[in-house]
């Protein structure tokens, strides 16, 4: 990827975290591939919400310094973890938007089925269990999730996602929090409505007939069972690929001001109801 548009995007991610309140303080990170060699990451002990071109960090994939007058992300680990096990993610966000970690901190995964379009787009977000931040820990138990979905809340900690570019990833935190929220109100009023079986695989039919794939069963559709599973092994073939989600193959690839998804997003929605419609 050419390294100016990565910083771009990079910053102006860094900068709808911070304003959206997904980080406080210096939280956060954000990363995506140059090449095979290169990863740019933003610095740590800086806001990411008023970043500039000089403050982002090139390391290599053993998280080793290439250049920049910084220091690159205390959570480079996790973000080297995640380019190891998903050759089809170029990017990663990591974050602490306050409703979905909410539901981290409260050990509830977002994994029902509720929202045709967070279905469609991300399939489940699921709780890898706690490690402590800035050290390996973090990552390992992101493991068993990895393969098959693109986001993942860390327990006790926030939440981070993976995309075929920066806004990619940045799109999907928005949708996660989002629906961390919807979730959030939905159940302070008193309950939550879930998409059953069939209305769950019917959505999977149209995911298909989009060229879309993504995990299955993708989220659990009765109350308090869960049919999200983690992967059973890894043997590092990527298997997922909600990634597509935000990238199918004949869409126009993201541009600068990054419009791609919401539009995506629009459009999915707008082809479920028809399609639903055509059913009932
Ligand atoms: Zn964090």
């Amino acid at each position: 990827m050419n390294l100016h548009e990565a910083k771009r995007d990079i910053i102006e991610a860094g900068r709808r975290v911070y304003q959206q309140g997904y980080v406080a303080s210096n939280d956060g990170n954000i990363s995506c591939r140059l090449d095979e060699d290169r990863i740019l990451t933003t610095p740590t002990g800086m806001s990411k919400g008023f970043l500039e071109l000089s403050d982002l960090v090139i390391v290599d994939y053993d998280g080793k310094k290439v250049s920049g007058s910084r220091n690159p992300s205390s959570e480079i680990g996790m973000h080297l973890f995640l380019y190891r096990e998903r050759p089809d993610a170029n990017a990663v966000v990591h974050a602490h938007p306050p409703t979905a970690t909410g539901f981290a901190v409260a050990g509830i995964p977002l994994t029902e089925c509720v929202l045709p379009e967070v279905i469609i787009t991300l399939g489940a977000i699921p709780i890898a269990g706690y490690g402590t931040p800035g050290g390996p820990e973090i990552s390992e138990p992101i493991r068993k999730w990895v393969q098959d979905y693109d986001a993942y809340l860390l327990e006790n900690h926030g939440a981070t996602t993976i995309g075929t570019d920066v806004m990619n990833a940045y799109y999907k935190m928005e949708t996660m929090e989002h629906f961390a929220k919807i979730l959030f109100v939905a159940k302070q009023l008193g309950g939550v409505n879930l998409l059953d079986e069939r209305q769950v695989a019917d959505l999977i039919k149209i995911r298909e007939r989009m060229g879309l794939r993504g995990p299955q069963p993708a989220c659990d559709w009765t109350p308090g069972v869960s049919q999200i599973q983690p992967a059973a092994s890894s043997n590092g073939i990527p298997t997922l690929k909600t990634k597509s989600a935000g990238a199918p193959a004949n869409a126009a690839p993201s541009g600068q001001n990054g419009n791609v998804q919401p539009d995506l997003v629009d459009e999915i929605t707008r082809r479920v109801m028809q399609e639903l419609k055509k059913l009932s």
